[in-house]
C-alpha cells in the first residue's frame, strides 16, 4: 500500500517577514510578486499575453541598457548559457574561468560537441583584458566566454574592458553570463558592446526561480543562422522571430510571467542607478565589515580589491570554524546565508547581499555573524 503525503496547502499560510534570507541565489521575493502568481493561466497566443509581453520586453530592455530584443526563456541560467556557445560559437571557444559557474560555461561547450580551451586562473583570481588579449592572438579562438560575477568566489571580471579587447581581436565575439550581477551592479549591453548577455530571474533581480534572459546582437545573430548545434528549445532565431510579436516560441511559464510583470514595474520604479547604489552600499559595508573585524575573528574577503561583486561576498571562514558550521548556527538564529559553493564549501561562506534587501536588513546579519564566528 503507498501512503499518499499530502503537500501542505499555502493558500493561507502567511510568508514569513523579509529580511532573513541572505543565500546569493536565489533570493528573497516581494509578497506581492510571490501574489501575482496565483492568478489564473491564461491563453499564451493572443491579444492579452501580447500585451503582458510586450510591457515585460520594455522592463527588461531598461534592465540590459538596450534597444535590442530581451528573451525570456522558461529554463534555469543555464540553459541560456548553453544557448549562448551553441549559438555563437563557429570553431572553437575560449572559456574564461576563475570559479565554479565559469568552469560550467567550459562543460556546457563540450557536452555541445563544442571544440573548448580554458584560460584558467585559481580561484579568487579576475581575468585581465591583457591576460584575454595575449591568448587571442594565435587567431584560434571566434568566441570567449566570461561569468561577470563569478558567484563561488566573490569576484568581479572587467566585462567592459575585456569586450574591447575581444573585440579589437577581429572577428570573435564574447558571451556574458550576469546571473548574479544583473539587477545588483552597472552592465551596459548597448554601450559596451557585449555581443550576448543573459541572466537568471532568481539571483539580483528578486524573482522567483524558473526564468532565464537573454540578449544577442547582430554578430551572434549571423553565426546562429549558420549553426547546426544550435537545436531548437534555444534556437536564437525562434527566439527573434516570437518576441518580436511579444510571444514566446512555446508555452511559457505563465505565473512566472505574472511576477516577472510586478517585479519589473518595482525595478523601473527604483530606477537602475539607484538599484545599483543600494547594492554598491551593502558591499561595501559587508567588505568594511569583513575590515573591521579582521584581526579579532581571522577573516578576510576571498576576492581582490578593485574586483569584487556588488550583489556576493565571499568571507574566508575562521580558523577552527568550517563554512557549514557558520551556516547551522546562523540557521538556528533564523538567518539563511551559503557556505563555499563545491570544493570551497568549508573554506568561506558567502552572502548574498543582493535582489531587494536593504543596508539596515544587512546589518542585522553582519551583527549576527560576528556573534556566530567569535563564538
Ligand atoms: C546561479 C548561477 C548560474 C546558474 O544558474 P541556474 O539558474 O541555476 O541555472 C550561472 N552562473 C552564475 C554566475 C550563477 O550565479
Amino acid at each position: 500500500m503507498t501512503t499518499v503525503v499530502e503537500p501542505t496547502s499555502h493558500a493561507s499560510v502567511k510568508a514569513p517577514p523579509f529580511g532573513k534570507f541572505f543565500l546569493p541565489g536565489p533570493t528573497e521575493v516581494r509578497h506581492d510578486v510571490l501574489a501575482a502568481m496565483t492568478q489564473q493561466m491564461m491563453a499564451h497566443r493572443g491579444k492579452d499575453i501580447e500585451l503582458l509581453m510586450a510591457r515585460v520586453l520594455t522592463g527588461l530592455q531598461a534592465v540590459f541598457r538596450t534597444t535590442r530584443l530581451v528573451h525570456t526563456a522558461t529554463s534555469s541560467a543555464t540553459g541560456l548559457m548553453e544557448a549562448g556557445v551553441r549559438n555563437a560559437v563557429r570553431e572553437r571557444v575560449l572559456c574564461l574561468v576563475n570559479g565554479s559557474f565559469s568552469e560550467r560555461f567550459h562543460k556546457a561547450a563540450v557536452n555541445s560537441g563544442i571544440a573548448a580551451d580554458k584560460l584558467e586562473l585559481p580561484y579568487g583570481h579576475y581575468h585581465s583584458p591583457d591576460m584575454v588579449a595575449d591568448a587571442l592572438k594565435g587567431g584560434k579562438y571566434d568566441v570567449v566566454t566570461v561569468v561577470h560575477s563569478e558567484t563561488s568566489t566573490g569576484v568581479l571580471n572587467p566585462i567592459a574592458d575585456i569586450a574591447k579587447v575581444v573585440h579589437a581581436a577581429g572577428d570573435v565575439v564574447l558571451v556574458v553570463d550576469t546571473v548574479s550581477s544583473m539587477g545588483a551592479g552597472q552592465i551596459e549591453c548597448d554601450a559596451w558592446d557585449l555581443d550576448y548577455v543573459l541572466t537568471g530571474s532568481q539571483k539580483a533581480l528578486a524573482l522567483p526561480s524558473g526564468l532565464a534572459f537573454c540578449t544577442a546582437n547582430d554578430r551572434v545573430m549571423a553565426r546562429a543562422k549558420e549553426s547546426k548545434r544550435r537545436g531548437l528549445y534555444f534556437d536564437l532565431l525562434e527566439f527573434e522571430e516570437y518576441t518580436k510579436k511579444n510571444q514566446s516560441p512555446n508555452t511559457p511559464a505563465v505565473s512566472l510571467l505574472y511576477a516577472l510583470d510586478v517585479q519589473l514595474a518595482h525595478i523601473l520604479r527604483e530606477t537602475m542607478e539607484a538599484r545599483w547604489a543600494r547594492h554598491t552600499a551593502m558591499a561595501e559595508r559587508t567588505w568594511s565589515w569583513v575590515g573591521q573585524n579582521a584581526d579579532k575573528l581571522g577573516i578576510s574577503l576571498y576576492a581582490p580589491e578593485g574586483y569584487r561583486a556588488p550583489g556576493v561576498t565571499c568571507i574566508t571562514a575562521p580558523k577552527g570554524k568550517p563554512g557549514s558550521a557558520i551556516v547551522s548556527e546562523m540557521k538556528k538564529r533564523g538567518f539563511v546565508i551559503a557556505s563555499g559553493y563545491g570544493k570551497l564549501k568549508d573554506d568561506m561562506v558567502r552572502i548574498g547581499h543582493m535582489g531587494d534587501h536593504t543596508l539596515e536588513e544587512l546589518e542585522v546579519v553582519l551583527e549576527s555573524l560576528g556573534e556566530v564566528m567569535s563564538a
